[in-house]
Order: C-alpha cells, then sequence, then structure tokens
C-alpha cells in the first residue's frame, strides 16, 4: 500500500527563489490496485511518481510503503521510463538479469528468472538481441520484464507506452493487464491518455492544471477477477 499524506515539493530556480511543484497532494494506493494519474503536462505526475520511488525527496508531509516512510529506492519499487533506458550494450537477456545480479542471485538462478520473464511478455525468440534490433514495442516489452525480474510489489510507470503507435500499445495494454491480473501487482501508471487510463485502471486520479495539485478521482472499474487485492473500489 502507498499513502502519500499531504506532501509539499519545491524545486529551486535558477534564477533563485523556489517553484511549488507538488502543493499538498495526498493519495492512497491499495495493494494490487492499478491507479492511473492522469493530467497536462507540467502539473507534478512525474514528480509524484519519483517521490514514491524514493528518486526525488519532499518537503513537507510524509509518503509510505506499507507503513514505512520512504527514504529513498527500494527493491519493493520499480520504475519503468517512457524511454524504456535498456542498457544498449546488453542482450535483452542480460538487461533483464542485470538488477538480479546487483540483488546478489546467482548466475544460474538470473538467467532462468530472466527467461521466464521475457517469455511473459513474448520475447523468447529475441533474448540474444541487442536494445537497436528491437522495435520501440520489443524494447518497452524488455523494460517491462526487466521491472518484473525484480519482482516488486509495486510498479511504477510513467508514460510507458507514449512512445508507441497505437496498435502496439493496445496489445502491450493487454499484455500488461494479464501480467497485473496474474501477479497482484500495485500499479502506479501515469498518462496523458485518458482513453489508457479508463481501460486500464482501478482509479484515475486527475492532477490539476494549477501545478500539483490532484483535482479529482473517479472509479472506473466495478471489481475485477483478482485473487490479490485488498480492497475493492
Ligand atoms: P509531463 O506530462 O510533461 O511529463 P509532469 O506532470 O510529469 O509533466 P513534472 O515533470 O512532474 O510534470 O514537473 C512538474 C513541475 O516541476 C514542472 O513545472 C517542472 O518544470 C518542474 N520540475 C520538475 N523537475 C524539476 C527539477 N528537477 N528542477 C526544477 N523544476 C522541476
Ligand atoms: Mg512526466
Amino acid at each position: 500500500m502507498i499513502q502519500i499524506k499531504h506532501v509539499h515539493k519545491t524545486f529551486k530556480q535558477r534564477k533563485g527563489g523556489t517553484f511549488t511543484a507538488i502543493d499538498d497532494v495526498s493519495l492512497t494506493i491499495h495493494k494490487g490496485e492499478f491507479v492511473s494519474l492522469l493530467g497536462p503536462s507540467g502539473c507534478g505526475k512525474s514528480t509524484v511518481l519519483n517521490m514514491v520511488a524514493g528518486l526525488e525527496g519532499y518537503d513537507e508531509g510524509i509518503i509510505e510503503v506499507n507503513g514505512s516512510k520512504v527514504t529513498g529506492p527500494g527493491s519493493d519499487r520499480v520504475v519503468v521510463f517512457q524511454e524504456h533506458a535498456l542498457f544498449p550494450w546488453l542482450t535483452v537477456l542480460d538487461n533483464v538479469a542485470f538488477g538480479l545480479k546487483q540483488k546478489g542471485v546467482s548466475k544460474k538462478e538470473r538467467y532462468e528468472k530472466a527467461m521466464e520473464q521475457i517469455k511473459t511478455v513474448h520475447l523468447s525468440k529475441f533474448a540474444d538481441r541487442y536494445p537497436h534490433e528491437l522495435s520501440g514495442g520489443m524494447k518497452q516489452r524488455a523494460a517491462i520484464a526487466r521491472a518484473l525480474a525484480m519482482d516488486p510489489e509495486i510498479l511504477l510507470m510513467d508514460e510507458p507506452f507514449a512512445a508507441l503507435d497505437e496498435q502496439t500499445r493496445l496489445i502491450l495494454h493487454k499484455e500488461l493487464e494479464e501480467i497485473w491480473m496474474r501477479t497482484g501487482k500495485t500499479i502506479l501508471f501515469i498518462t496523458h491518455n485518458i482513453r489508457e487510463a479508463v481501460i486500464l485502471s482501478d482509479r484515475v486520479v486527475v492532477m490539476s492544471t494549477r501545478p500539483g495539485t490532484i483535482k479529482k478521482e473517479f472509479a472506473v472499474k466495478a471489481a475485477r477477477p483478482r485473487d490479490h487485492a485488498d480492497s475493492v473500489i
């Protein structure tokens, strides 16, 4: 469960002074819930996600994951960015296995786990390819496999499909939904695309044009057939 409570965040401006990027945002995301964050450019969506990821600090309020204050990145949260951020010098397999190496998992086990996730995203035939040999959709699949290999409780996705064509995006929606239904991950998903938000999420949270506030939120779907969720909206 992610709890964002009355969080404020300012950035220092180059000319001096500060700029308020997040102004009293509160949001609770339950375990197993799929929540989309929607809103115009510059309203603070990525800042919220980065604060939950522990990549950005905050000035006031508190962010907790399962009751513990977020003070930095943690293995319970993994980010999937718009730019897939794969290492160009590593194959798909080595990219997906990379994080597991950092975790100290044995070579045999990390390749087994990586191949399992590569299969999940239908890239088995491309495991030995380098990123430049893949299409945009395939790269994004590899990035999702890499995130899943870490087996985080929470997936933080910052416009993961924004750079893809409509058809590829629709295929990846289906795949992500399947992954989510099967694994019960908690997902915070940023998008500009209201249709995408409505198709994928349990709940859509709209941030305001006045930077850094939540304007409204609404439930999209009734309970879906999942065993994992601890809440039903
Ligand atoms: P987009 O939809 O374009 O990705 P966003 O909603 O994700 O936008 P953020 O990237 O969270 O918006 O930015 C929110 C505000 O904070 C913007 O006005 C941005 O200029 C400012 N901001 C973000 N990061 C920094 C930074 N490192 N230093 C200064 N200002 C920043
Ligand atoms: Mg952003």
